[in-house]
């Protein structure tokens, strides 16, 4: 197995003008340390900002080559922000590490070791969560659902310090707010995810990007992966069933009560429609290339 690798850092950045120096002079640091790393780039994105971040990164450029800038038109959310990273790394691997300095680059070599044990995907894990009680009960409850749905074992789905081999991360097609879905995202093409532990830092400038909507936001997104996850190239598996127990509904209805039974024919035949059209909906989507990304290795 490979052990000396090439490593992107993707770093979304919205309005964290103070911790940027900071956060690249350790990543350098930490990675001319490492055996492991033979080369490494650190992309920031900045994702609309309006502080002074992007005056910074600039300047940031002009010293290191080995940072790159991607600025984004305006705001468009940290999974965009990511996603826009991916595109643009070129490494073996591929870190996302939030700006703010919460996660510690000092942790590097950990997340590297477990790849080299054979996994594709190493997720964070704040043990020692330094946040709001709210936020940390909130987090519980989404991250033992998350689990138990997706019957992923990790404790943390929503670390932004993040490790994925570059074939994960080049799987992703991210929108609204998946970030905190890739250990899904992966497991859904096949990959393999673990966890690391990690030591959570207090913010120390700036503050959440995040308020009440995220706990909505999740819960859409959260119904929306798990929908591809059984779902997502077979809807009429989906749709199928839905319209089966209204129909076997209605049949139950017909000597009882007639109105009902019409309803319950109607709507089988229009969640039967709905079926039809997810399913040519979906053959205009999703291409034969994306099968490639199934396959492990070639031995052609
Ligand atoms: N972020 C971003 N775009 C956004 C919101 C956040 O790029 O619309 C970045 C932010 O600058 C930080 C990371 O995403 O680097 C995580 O955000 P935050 O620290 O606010 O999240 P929390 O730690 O509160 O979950
Ligand atoms: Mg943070």
């Amino acid at each position: 197995m490979k052990n000396k690798y090439k490593i992107s850092f993707i770093i979304p950045v919205r309005d964290e003008e103070k911790t940027l120096l900071d956060l690249s002079n350790k990543i350098a640091e930490e990675c001319k340390k490492c055996a492991k790393i033979s080369d490494f780039e650190i992309i920031f994105i900045d994702d609309g900002s309006q502080d002074n971040s992007l005056k910074v990164l600039k300047k940031l450029k002009t010293q290191n080559n080995f940072i790159k800038v991607l600025s984004l038109r305006k705001n468009f959310g940290k999974s965009v922000a990511l996603q826009v990273g991916f595109n643009a790394a070129s490494g073996d691997l591929i870190f996302t590490i939030d700006a703010d300095l919460q996660d510690d680059p000092a942790e590097i070599p950990n997340f590297i070791n477990k790849i080299d044990e054979g996994y594709d995907l190493v997720s964070g894990f704040k043990f020692n969560r330094l946040d709001s009680k709210e936020k940390c009960i909130a987090s519980s409850v989404f991250n033992f659902i998350t689990s138990r749905a997706s019957s992923i074992k990790i404790h943390d789905f929503n670390c932004g310090f993040k490790l994925y081999r570059k074939e994960v991360a080049k799987s992703f097609n991210m929108h609204s707010e998946m970030h905190r879905y890739t250990p899904v995202l992966a497991e859904l093409n096949g990959f393999h995810c673990t966890e690391v532990k990690v030591h959570h830092q207090k913010r120390m400038h700036g503050v959440s990007k995040y308020g009440y909507s995220r706990y909505l936001n999740g819960l859409f997104d959260f119904i929306a992966v798990m929908y591809l996850m059984r779902y997502a190239d077979k809807p009429m598996y989906f749709f199928g069933k839905i319209a089966l127990v209204c129909g076997v509904l209605g049949i139950f209805c017909l000597f009882q009560n007639i109105v009902l039974a019409v309803l319950f024919a109607l709507s089988a035949v229009v969640i039967l429609c709905f079926g039809i059209l997810a399913h040519i909906v979906m053959l205009g989507i999703i291409k034969p290339e994306r099968v490639e990304n199934y396959v492990k290795e070639r031995l052609l």
